[in-house]
Parts: C-alpha cells; structure tokens; sequence
C-alpha cells in the first residue's frame, strides 16, 4: 500500500475498464500514437513509457505532507498495472502442426546433467507455432521482417470478438470498432484458441471476407492478430487473404494464444526473432495494460 495509507489513495486514479476517464485516456494514446508513428523506434518506445506512466494521474498538491508519494504507483497499485499475458504458444516436438508442415525437433546434443553443459540444436519451419508473416511471404521485393523498425510490433492493440461467425465481415468490424477505426493493431477472437492442440483447430475457423480485410487495409491496419492457424482456410491455393493483407503491408500473426482475460484494448508486444531475409518468424508476444 501506499506510504500514507489511504488519505493519500483519493489523489490517486487508476484507468480501468468502465471508466468514464478511459475515453480521455484513449484520446492521450492515440495523440501518442501520432507522435510514434512519426518518430523512430527509439522514439516509440520513450512514446510507450509515458504513456504507461500516464495510467495513474495525480491530482494532489506538488508540496507539502500531502504531496505526490516518490513512488506513488508503488506497492499493490504498481502490480495491478504491470499485470501482463503470454499470448505465446510454447513450440515442442508434440504440437500439432499446420497440415503439411513438419514437426519441430529439439535436439539436445550436450545436456548439462550428462556432459557439463547443455547445447541443442532447434529445427523447425520458420512459420511455426505463434508467429508474424512479413511481406516476403507472398511477394517478392519487399522488406524483410527484421528491417521493419520497431513500433510495428509494440503498439495498442484492439480486440473484436468474433465468436460464433463463420464469416467477419465489415458489418462485425464497423460494430466494434467503429466507421471510422484508426487502430493499428486488431486482434480477432474468432474462439479458436480453445481448440489448440486438437484437430479441429485447423478448421473450419472464422476468417475475414475479402472485404473486411480490405476494409481494415483502408484504414491503416498494419498487423493483425488471429487466434487461428491462418488467415486463409487451410485448403486454400490462391492465400486471397494473405495477399489483400500483406499486400497492403498488414502483418499477420498467426496461432495467438488469446486469452479471454484480455481487456478489448492494451498494449500488444510482439517481437519476431531477428533473421535476414525473413518472410515470417516465431514471435514471443505478450500483452500489457494501457
Ligand atoms: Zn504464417
């Protein structure tokens, strides 16, 4: 608790979900967002510190026995803001795979118990488990993954739920995230992230119709994060949705461990592994509060 105890706790307010404030709170992130998307990714990140330092305001004096605590998002309070998600799937050599794609093998070829020290070598298809399709997947001469800068995989992100739709078309979309969406993230919970580790995981699952996913190009989408294998049904030849979305530079995550505990709106973090040339690669993403 609070040095002060709870005398001091009324100078204090917490944005939460519900909250009347959360809407001038939103329009802070978006003025943030602005000043990000016209900084490097250095300067992203300084933009994504104040703003999770702008989540608890205080409103008493400056001086005085009943001014600002130094660490007033300190004790209980600072660990309910830093409270975060792994939306990540674990890769092992027992996950089930897209149709197709070969398995993972971990080989521990020096194991500390044995040798005195542990080594292994990993093989796997770069699109496995929770991972960022980038632009090469589909088409040639473009960046690869590792160029993009930073504040493309660390922005706010935005959820519609999408439970129950074999097909999310605008209307879904325009009903929850508004005409005029000016997101840069959307994460779609189709529901599917309940059948992980199952057949029926690979289909069929909800996707977006060619519309939506050029409703969501339009309007400055650029990464979109699916709780389903695909963005395409896993039959598909012709990838149409891969290729509106990547074409209009719309990263895709696939295989999102969503999570209903989610708030609709935080702060996605989704760093792919660094590798030249790369067409996609297994992301480590984890949500936090805004
Ligand atoms: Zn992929």
């Amino acid at each position: 608790m609070l040095k002060g105890g709870s005398a001091r706790s009324h100078h204090l307010h917490v944005y939460q979900r519900g909250d009347p404030d959360i809407a001038r709170h939103l329009a802070v992130r978006d003025s943030l967002r602005r000043v990000a998307a016209e900084r490097d990714a250095y300067g992203t990140f300084q933009a994504g510190t104040q703003r999770l330092r702008k989540c608890v305001r205080w409103s008493g004096p400056a001086r005085g026995r009943d001014a600002r605590p130094r660490r007033y998002n300190g004790g209980r309070r600072y660990e309910r803001s830093l409270r975060m998600w792994d939306l990540t799937r674990t890769v092992s050599e027992d996950m089930l795979m897209y149709p197709g794609q070969p398995s993972p093998v971990l080989h521990h070829f020096a194991e500390a118990a044995r040798d005195g020290y542990g080594l292994s070598e990993y093989r796997f298809w770069n699109h496995v488990g929770t991972h960022i399709d980038g632009p090469l997947h589909f088409f040639a001469h473009r960046p690869s993954l590792h160029e993009y800068p930073l504040a493309r995989f660390m922005c706010p992100a935005h959820v519609v739920h999408a439970g129950g739709a074999a097909l999310v078309g605008v209307d879904l979309l325009v009903a929850q995230l508004g005409e005029d969406c000016h997101h840069r993230a959307i994460v779609l919970d189709t529901g599917t992230h309940a059948r992980w580790n199952t057949p029926e995981y690979f289909g069929p699952f909800p996707i977006l119709t060619e519309d939506a996913a050029h409703w969501l190009v339009d309007r400055g989408v650029t990464l979109l994060a699916l709780d389903t294998p695909s963005a395409d049904p896993v039959d598909t030849e012709t990838f149409p949705l891969h290729r509106i979305l990547l074409g209009g530079d719309c990263l895709i995550l696939e295989n999102l461990a969503y999570t209903p505990e989610l708030p609709d709106v935080f702060q996605l973090v989704a760093l792919p592994i660094k590798v030249a040339g790369s067409n996609g690669d297994p992301a480590r993403v984890v949500g936090l509060p805004l």
